[in-house]
Parts: structure tokens; sequence; C-alpha cells
């Protein structure tokens, strides 16, 4: 369409060649007939606030912002979201008609969507939660739980005092126990969450006994290389339903692409085929 806008968006990291966010936004806007380039920004992090004040001048209608940059990126935001305030990181920045910046952090939304793509009925407030993990996607996993009422959130991490901090964050329903106690912890639970690097690609398998977990919990993994972890072929083959980290990774990028292109994408087959070629 000769009067349609080219729109330009991309994803600030560094490093940042690793990212599969141009192979999913590219894949979309040929998929719905947009014109556009989602592109590769390496941006150091010395030049990043530069980088950022400059979106608007070239004409960006926002970006993606990873590792290192999203919690220092907040404090260059002329609106943040408050669901990304609470996460005390942003992922997406959207450049707004008057040049201003907003910035929202779609992992929690990512998350919980992968969980109803697997069992469209699953619901937050089914029973308590264990979470493995303290870091980053534990932030975004714990407060998205809390968010669809959980009534208790197990967090168990190698080092307590960062459990801790997060729990002293998000109030009492975040109930923190030792690493040690991980199994035991699993008795009773809904739901059962890695978020921990243990089972990536070029890491030790997480050591954990799923004797204690209920059969009907839903097991997930935030990591999507390999997409089947150990923890989540134990969990399948003893009965459990199982959801790996793909799902987290597409979705987190709809609300982004639906903002900067004004199309709500869907996750299709073909699109998970194209990322996973990726990895
Ligand atoms: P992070 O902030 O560095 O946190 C890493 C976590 O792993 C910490 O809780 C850390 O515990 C724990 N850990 C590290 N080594 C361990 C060990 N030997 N034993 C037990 N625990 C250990 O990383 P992140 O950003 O949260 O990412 C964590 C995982 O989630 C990664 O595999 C990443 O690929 C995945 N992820 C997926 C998505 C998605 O869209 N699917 C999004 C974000 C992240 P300590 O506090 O004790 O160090």
């Amino acid at each position: 369409m000769a009067d349609q806008k080219f729109v330009l968006a991309g994803v600030m990291g560094w490093p940042v060649a690793h990212s599969r966010s141009p192979v999913i936004h590219n894949h979309w806007m040929a998929q719905y007939g947009l014109r556009g380039a989602y592109v590769l920004l390496p941006v150091q992090p010395e030049n990043f606030e530069a980088a950022i004040r400059g979106l608007p001048a070239l004409g960006f209608a926002g970006c993606n912002v990873t590792i290192p940059h999203k919690v220092n990126a907040m404090k260059m935001m002329d609106f943040v979201d408050p669901v990304a305030k609470a996460m005390g990181a942003i992922n997406t920045i959207v450049v707004q008609p008057d040049g201003s910046l907003h910035g929202y952090n779609n992992d929690g939304f990512g998350y919980i969507q992968s969980l109803r793509d697997a069992q469209p009925d699953w619901r937050g407030d089914a029973g308590p939660a264990l979470v493995l993990g303290a870091g980053g996607a534990a932030r975004a996993i714990v407060l998205s739980l809390l968010n669809e009422g959980a009534p208790e959130v197990r967090l168990v991490n190698r080092t307590r005092e960062k459990a801790q901090a997060l729990a002293d964050e998000f109030g009492p329903r975040v109930k923190v126990l030792d690493w040690a106690e991980r199994n035991d912890a699993m008795a009773g639970v809904a739901l059962l969450v890695n978020t921990t690097n243990q089972g990536m690609h070029g890491q030790p398998e997480l050591a954990v006994s799923l004797a204690a977990l209920p059969e009907q919990a839903l097991v997930s993994d935030a990591i999507y290389i390999p997409l089947e972890t150990a923890l989540l072929k134990n969990a399948r083959l003893r009965g459990n339903p199982v959801v790996n980290g793909l799902g987290m990774l597409l979705n987190q990028a709809r609300p982004a692409f639906k903002a900067w292109f004004g199309v709500m994408p869907e996750i299709t087959p073909t699109l998970r085929q194209v990322v996973i070629e990726t990895f």
C-alpha cells in the first residue's frame, strides 16, 4: 500500500546478536503485510542514554531493551507502566506521537499467556505455586502469579537472601524456603516453575526430585534451549502437564508488536518452527 507507513523498531542491548526478537517481529510483519523493519541495535552502556534519546529523531516507533539496559532504561522514561515499575525493569519502549517515551515490561504477560496457551482454563488461584530461582525472570513470574491471584508463592533460591529481598518487596503471600527444602516444598502445589539457569544448554541439569509433586500440577520451565529440559521430561514421564519457555518468549513480544504496528499478532505453528530453527 503506497500510503502505508514504514515502521521502524528494534532491540537495544550489549551484546545483542543472539536475540531472537528480529526473527519474531519480522515474521509477523511479513505475515500481516506490514511495511517496516525490526533491527538489532548493539549499544554499549555509555551510549545508551544518547541512543534512547535518539529514537524519536530517527523515527522509531520504539524498541525492546535487553541486558544490560533493562533497569537503567526506567529512569529515562517519561512514563513507566505500573507493572514494569513493580518489576523494576522495562523491556519495551513505545515512542509517543509527541516524542515522549513510555516504558513497559511484558515478560509477566508473556509467562501467564504461555500457561493459558497450554491450559486455556488455567487459573492463578488454583493453589500454591513453587518458584525456583530469584533472578530477573523470577521477578516477572512471581509478580504475575501474585497478580493472577496465587494464594501462596513458595520461593526457593540457592542464595536465600535474594529470595528474601523479593518476598520483602512483594508481600506476605511470598514464602521463602531454603534451597535444601525445594523437594519437600513441592507437596500440594498447583504449579512448579524453574526460573534458574539450571537445565539450560551448557549448564548442569536442575537437581530436584519430583516425588512429592502432585501429578496434576502444571510444571513450567522458563528455559527454551533446550525446549525440553530434564525437569520437563521427568515431569512429562510421570504424567504432569508441562510448558516450556518458548511460549513466554513469543508471547512477551505480542503487546510490543501491537503498540508499534497496530496489530495484536498470533503465535502460529510456523512462527514456533521459524524460531526453533534458530536454536
Ligand atoms: P538471572 O537473573 O541471572 O538468575 C539466575 C538464577 O539462577 C538465580 O536465581 C540463580 O541463583 C540461579 N542459579 C544459577 N546457578 C545456579 C546453581 N548452580 N544452582 C541453583 N541455582 C542457580 O537470570 P534470569 O534472567 O532470571 O534467567 C534465568 C533463566 O530464565 C535462564 O535460563 C533464561 O534463559 C530464562 N529466561 C527465559 C525467558 C523466556 O522468555 N522464556 C525470559 C527470561 C529468562 P543465585 O541467586 O543463587 O545466583
